[in-house]
C-alpha cells in the first residue's frame, strides 16, 4: 500500500483499488482451478512468478507487518482481496504451509535476522517453506522423534529421516525439530532449526502415491552442518515452537487463519471432489433423482455450518473466550466434513467413479477419492485432535504417558528406519 495513504485502508476503497489492480494484472482462471498440490515444476514456476506480480503490486502478505514486506493491513481486508481474487490465478500453493504455518511461526519466534532475513523472500515468492516435523517412526507422538542435532563447536550436526513432507521437493527451506538433548524428557530435549533444504548432505525422495501424485517427500539427512544462527526460538525448547506451529496448522487448515490469500474455487484440491457437486449431477443426469437432491442439500447444510463454526470459533479465540486450542473444533469438522462429501461425490458419480471416458466431467472423482483421508492425517490425525478437545479445551485428564518424565535416551522407541535402496 502507498505510504501516503491511511494507516488502515477503508474497506469500500481498498476493494477498489484490488479489483482494479487485479484486471490489470492477474491472469483469469477461464474455467481452470487454482491448485495447491502442483501438477508439475512449471505450474511451481508460474506460481513463483505471480506470488512476485502480487508482491510487486503492494498486495503480498496483506496481514503480514510491513517491516517483513507484508502490509499491515487487516483479516477484513484479506477477506475482501480474496473475494475479488476469485475470478483470477493465484499462487495459492504459497498460501500453506509457507505463508499460514511457516512465516506465522517466524513471526512469533524468529529473530529479528531471521525474519527480515525470510519472511519477504517468503511473500515475493523467492522461497517455498515445508515443514519437517512427522517421522517414519511415527508422526502422532511428535515429541518422540529421533532425528538428532548434534553440537559441533558452533554448529549443529543433523542425522535422522522425516517422511510426508509436502512439497519437500520444490521447497527452498523447512523447519526441522531434532532432538538436541537425549538426556531430556522427550518434550524438553528438542529444537527447532531453519533448514536449508538442497545442499549436500540432504536426500530428497519422492513418494508415488496410489492415486498417482508424488507429491509427498521422504528426506534423509547425513551429517548435515547446521548454523547456530537457525535455531528458531530457545535451544532445547523446540517443543513450544512445534506447538505453536501445529496451532498454525490447525488454524490453515480449519479455515481460521488470516494469511491465506486466494481460494483455489473448489475445495478439493483438484476439482470434482467437492465444490461441484451440482455440476457432478447434471454431468451424470441425475439432478431428480431425489436421493442426490437430498446428498447435495446435506453438504451445502453442512458447508455452510462449517464455515459458522470458523467464524465463531476464531472469534472466541481472537476475543479470549476460547484457548487457541479450540482450532481443534473446526480443524476436526472440516477433516470430516471432507470425508462425507468425498463419499457423496462418489455416490453421486456412481459407476462413473470407477471407470470414465476421456473428458467425462466426473472422471475423477475416485481418483479424489482415494486422497479422501489427508485432511484427517495432516497436521495431526482426527484421535489427536479430539484428544486435545478433550484435555486442552475442556480440561478432562491429560492421557496416560509412562514415558513423561523418563530421559528419551532410557525411553523405548522405534529405531531410526534404514534408507531404501
Ligand atoms: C495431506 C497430508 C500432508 C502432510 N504434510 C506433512 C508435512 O508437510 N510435514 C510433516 O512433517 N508431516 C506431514 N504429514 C504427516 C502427518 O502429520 C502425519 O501423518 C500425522 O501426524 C500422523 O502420523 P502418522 O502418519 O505417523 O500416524 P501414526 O502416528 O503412526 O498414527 C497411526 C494411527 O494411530 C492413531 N493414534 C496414534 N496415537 C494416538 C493416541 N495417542 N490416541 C489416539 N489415537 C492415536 C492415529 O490417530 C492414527 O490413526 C502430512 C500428512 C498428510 C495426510
Amino acid at each position: 500500500m502507498p505510504e501516503n495513504l491511511a494507516e488502515m485502508e477503508d474497506l469500500e476503497a481498498f476493494r477498489l483499488r484490488a479489483r482494479a489492480w487485479l484486471a490489470e494484472s492477474m491472469p483469469l482462471l477461464d474455467g481452470r482451478t487454482n491448485h495447491q498440490i502442483m501438477a508439475d515444476d512449471e505450474e511451481c514456476v508460474q506460481a513463483r512468478a505471480l506470488q512476485r506480480i502480487l508482491f510487486d503490486g503492494g498486495f503480498a502478505g496483506l496481514c503480514f507487518p510491513r517491516e517483513y514486506g507484508g502490509q499491515g493491513l487487516s483479516r477484513e481486508h484479506q477477506s475482501v482481496f480474496n473475494q475479488e481474487s476469485s475470478p483470477y490465478e493465484m499462487p495459492v500453493v504459497f498460501n500453506v504451509p509457507t505463508f499460514a504455518i511457516m512465516a506465522a511461526t517466524l513471526l512469533d519466534f524468529g529473530t529479528e535476522e531471521q525474519k527480515k532475513r525470510h519472511i519477504p523472500a517468503m511473500l515475493s515468492g523467492e522461497e517455498m517453506w515445508v515443514q519437517f516435523l512427522s517421522e517414519p517412526s511415527g508422526g502422532s507422538d511428535l515429541a518422540g522423534l529421533v532425528t538428532r542435532a548434534t553440537k559441533d563447536g558452533d554448529v549443529y550436526i543433523l542425522n535422522g529421516s522425516k517422511i510426508w513432507s509436502s512439497g519437500a521437493f520444490r521447497s527452498d527451506y523447512a523447519l526441522c525439530l531434532a532432538r538436541t538433548d537425549g538426556q531430556a524428557t522427550k518434550h524438553r530435549g528438542l529444537t527447532c532449526f531453519i533448514l536449508k533444504i538442497h545442499q549436500p548432505g540432504i536426500e530428497v525422495q519422492r513418494i508415488m502415491m496410489v492415486n498417482g501424485w508424488n507429491e509427498f517427500c521422504q528426506e534423509f539427512f547425513d551429517d548435515v552442518a547446521i548454523p547456530e544462527e537457525n535455531i528458531v526460538g530457545a535451544l532445547n525448547d523446540g517443543w513450544t515452537v512445534a506447538s505453536r506451529l501445529l496451532y498454525h496448522e490447525r488454524d490453515a487448515v480449519g479455515g481460521g487463519s488470516k494469511f491465506i490469500s486466494g481460494s483455489s474455487g473448489h475445495r478439493g484440491a483438484q476439482g470434482a471432489g467437492r465444490g461441484d457437486l451440482v455440476d457432478l449431477a447434471h454431468a451424470t443426469g441425475s439432478t431428480q433423482d431425489p436421493a442426490v437432491r437430498q446428498l447435495i442439500g446435506e453438504a451445502r447444510a453442512l458447508d455452510l455450518v462449517g464455515n459458522q463454526l470458523i467464524a465463531r470459533t476464531t472469534k472466541g479465540i481472537m476475543a479470549g473466550a476460547l484457548p487457541e486450542t479450540a482450532g481443534s473444533i473446526p480443524r476436526l469438522f472440516m477433516a470430516t466434513n471432507t470425508e462425507r462429501h468425498h463419499d457423496i461425490a462418489l455416490e453421486i458419480a456412481g459407476s462413473h467413479a470407477g471407470a470414465w471416458a476421456e473428458g467425462d466431467p466426473s472422471g475423477g472423482v475416485g481418483n479424489e477419492f482415494l486422497m479422501r483421508q489427508g485432511g484427517s492425517l495432516g497436521g495431526g490425525s482426527n484421535e489427536m485432535q479430539r484428544n486435545i478437545i478433550s484435555e486442552r479445551v475442556l480440561g478432562m485428564p491429560r492421557e496416560f504417558a509412562a514415558d513423561k518424565d523418563m530421559p528419551f535416551d532410557e525411553v523405548r522407541h522405534n529405531a531410526s528406519p534404514s534408507r531404501p535402496s
